[in-house]
């Protein structure tokens, strides 16, 4: 097991700055994920742990010693790539063995690591397909076991999860939090999706233009948004936001946090408006309200309402809040 300390860490490809002057701590054991839009640098940050890409300056620290000018092999780290790399004419576990031909390990101490691996993560019915006759989750399975093998004391994942249909996604986060809690390693996660982040991370590092936004639990980023960026980029869908109309300030509110009704609501914020469109989301249905040059998304349990129809809606003040012009949260 191994904390990560990246210490002022700036990437610069050719004229470029990806990466810049970051420094982050990655708790020992902790369940990290780097989340942020497209080309904000969380790929690159996790090859530069991974040492698949050098800093242009700046340290990376792994269980406190300086890897910085390590290559990838001598870090302790492991890491598990979007398309899986599996070799095609390999066996499942010739893929798994695979990883530990080069460290010398006997054959039966193989044999016997490659069975308890497969065990944990449930491929031992496939050890003698090719990766051609498996399914995508069982893929994923082979290339996070090809990792364990090696027994890293740092996983670095980079989106393992985006090539699998939705339902398979949910089932593989729900593994991935137990194959976590069962080792105790510390994950390194890279995603754009944020539902991902809040559901399997115990500390987010939200990210955006190569700088942290934010970095806490999922429930702190979703209830202690420290600015507008993280405000908007944590929850489905994102938090309404106005301008006050006075210097440059504004205010938000979740959609869930809204109350409608087709009469006045008693509430701290209040508005008026024609509902234009009216999404059922299930148990919850989405309604867009527009009001003059404003539009507002509530997400209600209650699904009476219709297109076209006028509604009040109502916020109450502890789920306001309130932004500076450089948007920085003012209320906290
Ligand atoms: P995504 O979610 O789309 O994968 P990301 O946050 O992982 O995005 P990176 O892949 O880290 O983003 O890329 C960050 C920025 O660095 C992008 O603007 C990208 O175009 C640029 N970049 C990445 N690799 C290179 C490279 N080898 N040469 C030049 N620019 C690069």
């Amino acid at each position: 097991m191994a904390s990560i300390d990246i210490v002022q860490v700036t990437k610069t490809f050719e004229k470029t700055t990806v990466i810049q002057d970051l420094s982050l701590t990655i708790r020992d054991g902790s369940f990290t994920v780097l989340v942020g839009p497209s080309g904000c640098g969380k790929t690159t940050l996790l090859r530069m742990i991974a040492g698949l890409d050098p800093q242009t300056s700046g340290s990376v620290i792994i269980g406190g010693t300086d890897v910085s000018r390590r290559p990838p092999g001598q870090r302790g780290v492991a890491m598990v790539f979007q398309n899986y790399a599996l070799y095609p004419t390999m066996t499942v576990r010739e893929n798994i063995e695979f990883g530990l031909k080069n460290n010398k390990v006997g054959k039966a101490e193989r044999k016997a690591l490659v069975e308890t691996i497969s065990e944990t993560v449930g491929l031992q019915p496939y050890l003698d397909r090719k990766p051609a006759t498996l399914s995508g989750g069982q893929r994923q399975r082979v290339a996070l076991a090809r990792a364990m093998v090696k027994k890293p004391s740092v996983f670095l994942m980079d989106e393992p999860l985006s090539n699998l249909d939705a339902k398979l996604r949910a089932q593989m986060r729900l593994e991935l939090i137990e194959l976590h809690k069962k080792l105790g390693t510390t994950f390194v996660y890279v995603t754009h999706d944020q539902v991902e982040a809040m559901s399997m991370a115990d500390t987010i590092v939200l990210m955006n233009r190569g700088m942290i936004q934010q970095e806490a639990s999922p429930e702190e980023m979703y209830r202690r948004p420290s600015n507008l960026f993280t405000a908007q980029f944590i929850g489905v869908p994102p938090m309404n936001v106005n301008g006050l109309g006075e210097g440059g300030i504004a205010f938000g509110f979740r959609p869930e946090h809204a109350i409608l009704s087709l009469y006045p609501v008693a509430a701290d914020f209040r508005a008026e408006g024609t509902i234009v469109t009216r999404e059922m989301l299930g148990s919850e249905t989405l309604y867009q309200i527009r009001e003059q040059g404003r539009s507002y998304m509530v997400k209600s349990m209650d699904d009476s309402f219709a297109v076209g129809q006028q509604v009040h809606l109502g916020v109450g003040a502890g789920r306001l809040y309130f932004f500076d012009r450089d948007g920085r949260r003012m209320d906290e």
